[in-house]
């Protein structure tokens, strides 16, 4: 992929079309279709249906495709393929379910590829994999635009279960149209037809017909799809375990050095770095890049590679009395693996606020994207932290505030800020920093409403009717779910190579007279990299660079 990728505004919108829609050479079609079939078309025929699980790849060399979305009793077109074009977007490479449907409008020819022989032409002929993966990404991205989607959200942006899903699908990817039931006249019309009451939103009309009522990101994920094309028996050479850039990067490695990689992930790819509204210390994207971006891409390039990737279930369990290792998802499958990577990453510590959990995506907010930035223009927030995530979030939310506060508990944010942050907050009118503040109750009935903050020095309280609070404060290993099987700091941080004394490899058992490599824990075999691991940097380059090293030392590992 080039860059031209990553800033398709500035491409005109013709190299655009170009890019999305590109006509292949009879030589580039002649390698095509080596690795497939050619085969008649009939005008009229079905060749992808909408929602259909099994999705082929189609190069027309003779006739016409159209690509349309159904939409009740009619249909939407979105792209014709004369000769010379290709069908398909993004999905085929995840095995999800298809969002189009495609039908032959002329008679002709096409060569007719299964997604494994796409997988193959895609990892083993780079010009054409360029090409591929380009037109891919743009049409998904456009079929966001346009929320050409298989799914409509009917909520209420008072609702933090809209939020939710909202965000959900937004980190993952999956186009969507909303009505908002507090604007949209139409919408009683929607929800009588499918027989559901205001009570229930949000409530997602799923492939148009499945209707979920305030469903949780595993039943979406299902729904549409997601995960289907996992296998959870199969014995695996790596399991990453946190799909955040740690672990994306890992998967990314892994994959492409032929080591059969399964990615487990609670929520979406990108973990705390996508829900960065804007990373701007990231190497070699010197206008900055938004998470989101950032993780979309390496998902892709992961999945690309042939690296499988479980969203919305989360790891459980790992069984490390014995080897090969197994990790339970969800309390179900149990998955065998020769070598595990933990990129299970930090969260945010949560106050202890009587009332805190009420308020969560309903005033309360633990990421500053786009999304939540919406619900709060012009209105006064506040941020809640000292370090670079808190920074960014208050400079973000400063273009459409009205008002900004910075609480940090402390003095000043020398200490715990990059300059570059600093100076912005400093030099910003909207931005008011708040030393030695830390926020005292909360106040509101569904939403929100009000709060206090005190001062910890002079101990006065301060009641101020504010709507928005965005924590962004220190960050608690998620590690629980490991129960123990590796050696922790007092903070729950995972420790490896020579912080591991021999002591506590002596306590842990440590099976081989090697001592263990960098990166991997006081488990043979089981490695942690990020900001899981005691000492890890918290950085997404050092988060990136941990998750890439992992995948030598589990070569070593593995021919052992
Ligand atoms: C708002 C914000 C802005 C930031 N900005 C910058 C920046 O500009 N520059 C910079 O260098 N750094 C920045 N950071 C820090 C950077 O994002 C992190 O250091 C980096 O994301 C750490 O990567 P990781 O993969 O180790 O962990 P994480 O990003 O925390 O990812 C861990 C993943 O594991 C998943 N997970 C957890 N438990 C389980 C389980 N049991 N099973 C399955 N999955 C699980 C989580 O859902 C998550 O997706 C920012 C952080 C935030 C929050």
């Amino acid at each position: 992929m080039t860059d031209t990728i990553a800033t398709p505004a500035t491409l005109t919108l013709t190299a655009r079309i170009k890019q999305m829609f590109p006509t292949l050479t009879p030589e580039q079609m002649a390698r095509i279709a080596a690795h497939g079939r050619r085969r008649r078309i009939e005008n009229g025929e079905v060749l992808i249906a909408a929602g259909a699980e099994v999705v082929p790849f189609f190069v027309v060399t003779l006739g016409q495709i159209e690509i349309s979305k159904p939409s009740g009793d009619t249909e939407e077109l979105v792209a014709v393929h004369g000769p010379g074009e290709f069908s398909g977007e993004i999905q085929i490479l995840s095995g999800r379910r298809a969002l189009v449907q495609a039908r032959a409008s002329e008679a002709g020819e096409v060569i007719e590829l299964d997604r494994e022989q796409l997988m193959t032409l895609v990892q083993t002929d780079s010009e054409l994999s360029e090409i591929i993966m380009r037109a891919f990404i743009l049409r998904r991205v456009e079929l966001i635009a346009h929320g050409f989607g298989d799914v409509v959200i009917i909520g209420s942006d008072h609702c933090a279960g809209t939020l939710r899903v909202k965000e959900f699908l937004t980190r993952n990817g999956h186009p969507y149209s909303y009505v908002d039931l507090d604007h949209d006249a139409h919408v009683q019309e929607l929800l009588d037809r499918f027989q559901v009451s205001p009570a229930d939103v949000p409530v997602l009309i799923c492939r148009g017909d499945v209707v979920l009522r305030n469903p949780s990101n595993l039943q979406i994920a299902e729904c549409l799809g997601f995960n289907t094309v996992i296998d959870h028996t199969r014995m695996r050479d790596v399991v990453v375990v946190g799909a955040g850039p740690a672990g994306l990067a890992a998967a990314v490695y892994a994959a492409s050095e032929g080591l059969n990689v399964l990615v487990i992930e609670t929520n979406a790819p990108g973990g705390q770095a996508g829900s960065s509204s804007k990373i701007e210390n990231y190497l070699g994207f010197p206008t900055g890049i938004s998470g989101q971006a950032l993780a979309a891409r390496a998902h892709t390039q992961a999945q690309k590679f042939g690296a499988q990737v479980i969203i919305a279930q989360s790891a459980t369990r790992l069984t490390c009395d014995r080897r090969p290792y197994t990790v339970e998802i969800d309390n179900g499958p149990r998955v065998p693996t020769r070598t595990v990577i933990i990129a299970t990453g930090a969260e945010y510590r949560k106050p202890a606020i009587e009332n805190l959990s009420r308020f969560e995506g309903a005033g309360i907010y633990y990421g500053a994207t786009f999304m939540e930035a919406q619900l709060c223009v012009g209105e006064e927030v506040v941020v809640v932290g000292g370090g670079n995530s808190a920074g960014q979030a208050a400079v973000f939310l400063a273009q459409t505030a009205r008002r900004v506060h910075i609480l940090i508990r402390s003095g000043g944010l020398a200490a715990s800020m990059s300059r570059y942050l600093i100076r912005r907050i400093e030099e910003n009118p909207v931005i008011e920093l708040h030393a030695h503040t830390e926020l005292s109750s909360l106040e509101g009935d569904h939403h929100l409403e009000s709060l206090s903050w005190r001062n910890n020095r002079t101990g006065d309280v301060e009641r101020h009717t504010i709507r928005h609070v965005f924590f962004m404060a220190g960050g608690i290993p998620s590690t629980r779910w490991l129960n123990g099987c590796v050696v922790c700091d007092d903070k729950g941080f995972i420790k490896t190579g020579h912080d591991l004394s021999r002591e506590e490899l002596a306590v842990a058992r440590w099976p081989l007279s090697r001592p263990p490599h960098l990166l991997e824990t006081s488990l043979p075999g089981v490695f942690a990299a990020g900001d899981v691991r005691s000492g890890g940097i918290k950085r997404v380059a050092s988060a990136v660079g941990e998750g890439s090293i992992t995948i030598s030392f589990v070569h070593q590992v593995l021919r052992e």
